[in-house]
């Protein structure tokens, strides 16, 4: 599920939030002024990617000889 960091523009507080799906920004508000100017920041889905696939495993398998 991601996680999405909201930053209020009001009183600058930024908090995390659960969304669900793509409806999940209606109804949004600073958990600490209770304003509902908040913009989506970064999401924290993705940004610590190791990103490892160029991972060879080194299959001993050498040439045939016959
Ligand atoms: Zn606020």
């Amino acid at each position: 599920m991601p996680i999405y960091e909201y930053r209020c523009e009001q009183c600058g507080e930024r908090f995390e939030k659960l969304v669900r799906g793509f409806s999940g920004e209606a109804g949004l508000t600073c958990p600490r002024c209770g304003s509902d100017n908040v913009k989506k920041a970064v999401s924290l889905f993705g940004l610590g990617g190791g990103g490892g696939r160029a991972s060879d495993s080194g299959s001993s398998c050498g040439p045939t000889s016959l």
